[in-house]
């Protein structure tokens, strides 16, 4: 078998930042809570943990027993950031600027009197977060096919989205929210907050889905991005798995396929990677060694 790698995967720069600062911290014997998981991958959060740093999993810092706590790179809303400083606790603020920049984006849209729609999964920490910046008037929209919108919308409406959609399904909510109800709505205000290094590692599966015929996405399970990455591959007609570890690589899945892509989400660490490329080339020995 070939296996090729996607010539961008793995830590965005905005992971790669927070995993770093995190780092610092524990060297520097900061005892530390995180309002959430820094990354949205288990195998670097167990490592993170060994070095004494906690998870709060509810993202408040209602009753954290640290001096000081990490906000992640998926950032919080603004009442989290307001009862951090009145509790008068240190901050490790690792917010990607991509998500800064959709949390302001959101702010001055409810500022100027619009109603924030924010296309994205309504459980996820980053869009969570982003909501709480729309002063009270936010809305979640989950899907592009619209189902979740509301009967009625204001007249003026602000649109963002999650930072990891892909620039295809923002486009289509767009549309579809504007034919849906464009008798509703007198002015849009659309802004573009995609991530950079999440639309160049799509492009990166995108590319790599024309040379292979079986598709490893590496990531967590819990990994937007990663699972967006999964979907686009399988929406090029690639048979596609996603795993998380090495482990889970099944030896049957390879029977028959000779060119096998290899990407990854922003969230992967490289040794992750590394694994799930040493473990296909050890199936593939075994398979060759048995003919
Ligand atoms: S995927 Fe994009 S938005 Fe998310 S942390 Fe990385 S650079 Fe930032």
């Amino acid at each position: 078998m070939n296996i090729h790698r996607a010539s961008d995967m793995g830590f965005c720069f905005g992971v790669r930042r927070a995993v770093d600062m995190m780092k610092e911290a524990a060297a520097n014997g900061t005892r530390v809570t995180t309002l959430g998981q820094v990354v949205h991958n288990p195998q670097v959060v167990a490592e993170l943990q060994k070095t004494g740093i906690t998870v709060k999993e509810d993202r408040s810092a209602e009753g954290v027993d640290t001096e000081t706590v990490a906000i992640t790179a998926h950032g919080v809303g603004e009442t989290v950031v307001r009862d951090i400083e009145d509790r008068g606790l240190q901050v490790i603020d690792t917010t990607c600027q991509f998500v800064s920049r959709s949390q302001r984006a959101a702010r001055n849209l409810a500022e100027r009197g619009f109603t924030v729609i924010i296309f994205g999964d309504p459980t996820h920490p980053e869009v969570k977060g982003v909501l709480g910046w729309c002063r009270g008037r936010g809305i979640v929209i989950k899907n592009e096919s619209l189902e979740d919108l509301p009967d009625y919308l204001p007249a003026k409406i602000g649109v963002i989205s999650q930072t990891t959609h892909t620039p295809e399904r923002f486009a289509a909510f767009v549309s579809n929210l504007m034919r849906a109800r464009i008798d509703q709505i007198t002015e849009i205000r659309v802004v573009n907050v995609l991530c950079n290094a999440t639309t160049s590692q799509q492009a990166a599966t995108r590319d790599l889905t024309e040379d292979v015929d079986l598709m490893i996405v590496v990531g967590g399970h819990n990994s937007a991005n990663t699972r967006h990455l999964a979907e686009l591959s399988r929406a090029n007609g690639i048979e596609t798995y996603h795993v998380e570890t090495a482990e889970e690589l099944e030896p049957q899945w390879f029977e028959g396929h000779e060119d096998i892509g290899v990407t990854a989400g922003a969230s992967t660490p490289d040794f992750s990677i590394d694994a799930v490329v040493a473990r296909i080339e050890e199936i593939d020995q075994l398979a060759s060694a048995t003919v």
